[in-house]
């Protein structure tokens, strides 16, 4: 079984057809989904933990995306403490530094990361986070920051993984896990299913980043849970391992980083 470890459900794209979304990720193996409640402005993470709340498949995480740092207030702490208080919420995030399109100043983003840093440290939640930005400079800081405020105290992933090697190496080495996504599908995948061969299977996590990154032969289209089994058939082929393998193993994984209690298997019998 599968676990899509960070997918958008809420976003608008998937207003018109949500049930049967999960329907179809459900035949196509999907147990579980991480919500991510970040990404499409501040408020609409309540979204997020009201579906978490509604359906026992689907776990939430909330925060404040880099695109969404310049929308910080003095009230957002207060609002993010009480979505971070219902059961369903596991996870931080996504937050991070996005170099790339720069819809807030690096300075903003910064000092928003560490915020939400503190914050998980505070409540013992890990974080999903995004990092990206055409030079080095945006994982050099977002590491950085990690120690400066994680005190090797927080775990975390690194969400739609492009980086190098060398550094996934070094953010393992600092409670960090890998999250691979749909790029690992694509034709061009820029050294990705290289660097994916060389990490260790048992530190690895899958996503779609839904709606957002289809895989290769569906690119162009709404992305959707459904699809993650195709993130995992690239990273077995990349590791030389079976599907079920690597389903098993990501999903435990998963389960382990986000302390997501055991679905209810139907009893025997
Ligand atoms: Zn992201
Ligand atoms: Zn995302």
């Amino acid at each position: 079984m599968w676990l899509d470890s960070h997918c958008h459900l809420t976003a608008e794209a998937f207003d018109a057809d949500r049930e049967a979304v999960l329907a179809r990720a459900e035949q196509a193996g999907v147990e579980a989904f991480l919500a991510i409640g970040s990404g499409y402005g501040i408020p609409n993470n309540a979204g997020a933990v009201e579906l978490a709340a509604s359906d026992p498949r689907i776990f939430a995480s909330v925060g404040v995306h880099p695109h969404e740092a310049k929308e910080w207030s003095s009230q957002t702490p207060d609002r993010l403490a009480r979505w971070l208080e219902h059961p369903r919420v596991v996870a931080v995030g996504e937050c991070g530094l996005d170099y790339h399109y720069l819809h807030s100043e690096r300075a903003a983003q910064r000092e928003v990361f560490a915020t939400q840093l503190a914050l998980a440290r505070e409540r013992r939640l890990p974080v999903s986070i995004h990092v990206r930005g055409q030079e080095q400079g945006a994982f050099e800081e977002l590491l950085e920051i990690w120690r400066a405020e994680g005190r090797g105290e927080l775990e975390g992933v690194l969400h739609c993984y492009t980086g190098t090697l060398e550094f996934a190496r070094r953010a393992l080495d600092h409670g960090l896990w890998i999250s691979f996504s749909g790029i690992l599908t694509f034709k061009q995948d820029r050294g990705l299913r290289g660097v994916a061969a060389a990490l260790p299977l048992e530190r690895l996590l899958i996503e779609t980043d839904a709606p957002l990154l289809a895989p290769e032969g569906l690119r162009g289209r709404r992305n959707e849970p459904a699809f993650v089994d195709r993130v995992g058939q690239a990273l077995a082929n990349a590791q030389g391992r079976t599907p079920d393998e690597v389903a098993a193993v990501t999903t435990r994984n998963a389960r382990r980083l986000f302390r997501l209690p055991e679905p209810a298997r139907q009893a025997r019998g």
